[in-house]
């Protein structure tokens, strides 16, 4: 039997899109592609056009916006693309990939080549330190500023047009970018110089700014996560900054965890604490894996400690805060519930044509709105779904709804009279969670059998 594959370095290292500009002057055209020779050392190897490539990339994406196809980088193609937050867009399906978007070494040198004239030096330059710091906190990458030579980090201010075909054109849609590692242009930070930069809550904070664009400099891309520092949109909001679990996740992906442990954030759920409850619960290939909010909570059996991460981690096309999940091992598959929506996975991948809705998919009537527990009983293929005082039962291997139902829970599963919030089965056990309440439930015998404390899964 094959385990959930831990996939993270794999996903954290995604790959990046290939900076574009609102208009594109010809000679910039000439700097990127130095750029990204530079960093794909093995095209020239192979004798790539590196222009080729480009232009292909430009077309594919004019033809995703729907725009003329050209392959010309002078063509409108970057206006369709939305750049919230920093310039570093989202379309990653059409950017070129390198296997090494990471810094090799721990220790990196920045320096900082000019300044914005809305704050002193001694400001600007405490307002990257702290940026810096952001991300030594958590990781064993160590920063030295460096004065004599071009650090392997470069930040500088520029306006409008600035040769890497990634013009700053005053808009506020659009007042930083940053690269991915690499050498030369790789790792560089620019702000637009003519923004108005701050230490405070009014736009843009430079640290805030600047922190996240770090984050792309040292080889995360955008995050889904509203709460994350790489989320796309600028959300400063000017109180004590503490980095978010997706973040700390995701770059400890890449370059693993600071010698110095840092605690959790707030949001991180602790398996140990009591009266904790969860959104989901479902068992995949013989793990027992608990959902709570963004976090996912893995107990695996020869692991003496569960894994906490978020779930975009690994599955990045799910939504956080799900209602329920379980496990169909007809089909390999997990199928996870949110609202009158299911969502079918295959390892990591959510598959074609999901997520649908319940209705058409399940044969539910138009009045269940939600699910709010389910589990397939592995030796029936019969699927219980849990809602509200009823439950429904389908069939797994005619993929239909089994007639008579639903059913009153507490009547068929005595002692069960709650709501169900979760459910899994572990041998001839169905386990229910209503709160921070378990109740393992004999399917031979149809009683309960114990109530052991939620946390009996995490060897607290
Ligand atoms: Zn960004
Ligand atoms: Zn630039």
């Amino acid at each position: 039997m094959l385990s959930l594959p831990l996939l993270l370095l794999l996903l954290a290292t995604s790959s990046y899109s290939l900076p574009v500009s609102q208009d594109g002057a010809q000679q910039n055209v000439e700097t990127v592609w130095k750029y990204l020779e530079n960093l794909g050392e093995d095209m020239q190897a192979k004798n790539v056009d590196v222009k080729e490539v480009m232009d292909e990339k430009l077309r594919q994406m004019e033809q995703s916006f729907g725009l003329k196809v050209t392959g010309n980088s002078n063509s409108e193609t970057p206006s369709a693309i939305k750049t919230p937050m920093c310039g570093v867009p989202d379309v990653t399906p059409y950017s070129i990939t390198y296997n090494n978007t990471q810094w090799t070494k721990t220790h990196l040198t920045y320096s900082i080549l000019n300044y914005t004239p809305h704050l002193p030096r001694k400001v600007v330059e405490d307002a990257i330190e702290r940026a810096f710091k952001v991300w030594s906190d958590v990781t064993p990458l160590t920063f030295e500023r460096v004065f004599e030579e071009e650090g392997d980090i470069v930040l500088s201010f520029h306006q409008g047009d600035h040769g890497d075909l990634y013009s700053f054109n005053g808009s506020k849609s659009h007042f930083a970018h940053a690269f991915p590692p690499g050498p030369g242009l790789g790792g560089d930070v620019h702000y637009d110089l003519d923004e108005t930069w701050t230490n405070n809550s009014d736009n843009f904070n430079l640290f805030y700014v600047t922190a996240h664009e770090l984050g792309h400099s040292l080889g995360l891309s955008h995050s889904k996560d509203e709460e994350a520092l790489m989320f796309p949109s600028y959300t400063w909001n000017n109180k004590d900054f503490v980095l978010n679990q997706d973040d700390i996740s995701k770059i400890q992906a890449l370059y693993g965890p600071s010698p110095n442990p840092i605690q959790p954030t707030d949001a991180t759920p602790d398996p140990c604490s009591s009266g904790l409850t969860f959104d989901a619960i479902t068992t995949y290939r013989g793990e027992v894996i608990f959902f709570k909010d963004r976090f996912y909570i893995r107990v695996i059996s020869f692991l003496p400690k569960p894994l906490i991460n978020v779930i975009d981690l690994i599955w990045p096309d799910l939504p956080s805060k799900i209602d329920a999940a379980y496990e169909a091992s007809l089909v390999d598959e997990l199928r996870f519930f949110k609202g009158n929506k299911v969502w079918a996975v295959q390892e990591q991948n959510v598959l074609r044509g999901f997520p649908t809705d319940i209705h058409s998919f399940f044969g539910f009537p138009s009045s269940v709105t939600h699910i709010d527990a389910a589990v397939c009983e592995e030796e029936t293929g019969k699927t219980y779904f849990f809602v509200d005082n009823m439950y429904w039962r389908y069939d797994e291997n005619t993929r239909s709804m089994d007639p008579g139902y639903p059913r009153l829970i507490a009547e068929d599963f005595p002692g069960i009279d709650d709501k169900v919030d979760d459910v899994f089965q572990k041998e001839d056990n169905f386990y229910f969670f209503h709160q921070s309440t378990q109740h393992i439930f004999n399917l031979q015998t149809r009683k309960i059998v114990d109530a052991p404390d939620s946390s009996s899964w995490f060897n607290c």
